[in-house]
């Protein structure tokens, strides 16, 4: 089963956005096995898009095009699918009905321009997921040559027909077509009868050379039994995740394959893996300190509140954090929490910060973050330079940290070293 990739948008050529979606796709595909040898780009011009899903059709067994389902007159994805197909477009009552009330639910007066998003070409399926407005699409296409599935092939996938999938522009409406719909459907087609699945370690720590000799003995084994694999993904300031990925008979097969990969893993890794597939370092934070029954107070100078606004992105966080003071001026620290007259840019700062923090806010836990941004000094702290406080159980500890880099980076590398000290403390606190 071949599959390529057709995204549409003159923004797209234009360098206008970046077309992440084809590389998205491309990576679903490979995870799941199928061959992938194109992807195109290309305008909103009619002829030009029924161009270029002539010739993918002419050599692959399925097209995935994505953009211009929308309802502006630019749109004009169903016009190009049904021109190939060489059938009409028709309204389609239900999805009309679908899309006239999710505008009411959401208390809005439906455009008129909306219900040509439920015009489908004839033959065509509309997919049962559908997040936004755009519905996607099912298209058989019958072709009169060209290469067809390989023996092996399903039944659904009767010789000479061929398909295109239709999803829209926006990225997670996209992403949850193609994860719920798109896949299954492409390997029912190519008769596959097995199940890919995967599990994404957050870790936060490692280089990336780091954890790849910490998994060596494990990936060689891997390598030898062919039972999974690792990859790893950098994720920015947020960490590196290792991705582990079982293809197997049935789910419940490939759950255990990825079971053992992953309590072999963690073994390994140790503290530095925060948590899984969903799991932020925010979301941990939170749901260790609910479960040991502690709330928090914030006292952030360098990270002017960056920590509350990661913590309050959680539903429920209310239960956890008490609030935040942002003493950026000297006189809050001292006059607000109760600082001493010293050095802003110490470990005697940080302490009295965090300790303030709790007295203060009326918190279990005090987290507290003092600093040079830069560019320029700060205090004689060189810029970059960072104290972390943290008051708990009665006890303080402080740690410094220093990060050569640009202010705004600086503020965020704060912001989740301080999360990730408040995570390791709470579990050595366990013992
Ligand atoms: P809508 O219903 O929103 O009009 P649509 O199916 O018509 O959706 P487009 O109009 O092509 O899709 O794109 C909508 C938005 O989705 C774009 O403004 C862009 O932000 C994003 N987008 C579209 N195509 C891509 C792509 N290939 N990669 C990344 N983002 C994209
Ligand atoms: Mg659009």
């Amino acid at each position: 089963m071949r599959c390529e990739v057709v995204a549409v948008g003159t923004e797209l050529l234009l360098g206008q956005i970046v077309d992440t979606n084809s590389s998205w796709i491309g990576e679903q595909l490979a995870l799941a096995g199928i061959d992938s040898h194109f992807q195109t780009k290309v305008g909103d011009n009619l002829g030009r898009m029924t161009a270029a899903l002539e010739q993918a059709l002419d050599r692959s067994d399925a097209v995935i095009v994505c953009g211009g389902l929308g309802p502006t007159p630019d749109d004009i994805t169903r016009d190009a699918i049904a021109a190939v197909m060489g059938v009409e477009l028709h309204r389609d009552d239900a999805v009309a009905e679908r899309i006239r009330s999710m505008f009411y639910r959401r208390d809005r007066q439906m455009p008129a321009n909306n219900l040509q998003q439920a015009d489908v070409p004839a033959g065509a399926r509309v997919m049962d997921v559908q997040p936004g407005t755009a519905p996607g699409l099912i298209c058989p296409v019958r072709r009169a040559s060209g290469s067809v599935s390989p023996a092996g092939g399903d039944a659904t996938a009767a010789a000479g027909e061929k398909v295109i999938y239709a999803v829209p522009g926006v990225p997670w409406e996209m992403q949850k077509m193609v994860s719920e719909c798109v896949l299954p459907d492409l390997q029912a087609r190519a008769g596959e009868r097995s199940v890919i699945r995967s599990r994404t370690l957050r870790t936060w720590g490692y280089s990336e050379s780091g954890l790849a000799e910490l998994l060596e003995p494990e990936m060689s084994r891997l390598d030898a039994t062919g039972e999974a694999t690792i990859a790893f993904l950098a994720s920015g300031m947020e960490g590196l995740k290792v991705r582990i990925t079982a293809k197997a008979a049935d789910d419940e097969t490939a759950q255990g394959v990825l079971s053992g990969v992953e309590s072999r893993a963690r073994e390994v890794i140790g503290e530095a893996v925060f948590g899984a597939d969903d799991d932020t370092m925010e979301s941990v934070v939170l749901a260790l300190m609910r479960s040991r029954g502690l709330t928090l107070g914030l006292a952030e100078s360098v990270t002017g509140g960056l920590i509350a606004a990661r913590l309050t992105e959680v539903p429920g966080a209310s239960d956890v954090l008490k609030g935040a003071v942002v003493p950026y001026d000297r006189l809050l620290k001292t006059g607000v929490l109760g600082a001493p007259d010293v050095n802003a840019v110490s470990e005697e700062m940080a302490l009295a910060m965090a300790a303030g923090a709790c007295r203060v806010l009326g918190a279990d836990v005090g987290l507290a973050t003092t600093g040079a941004a830069g560019p320029e000094s700060h205090e004689a702290a060189e810029p970059g330079t960072v104290w972390i406080g943290l008051h708990l159980d009665d006890g303080g500890e402080a740690v410094r940290v220093r990060f050569n880099m640009a202010r705004t980076m600086v503020r965020q590398l704060s912001t989740i070293t301080a999360l990730n000290l408040l995570r390791t403390r709470l579990l050595s606190r366990d013992g």
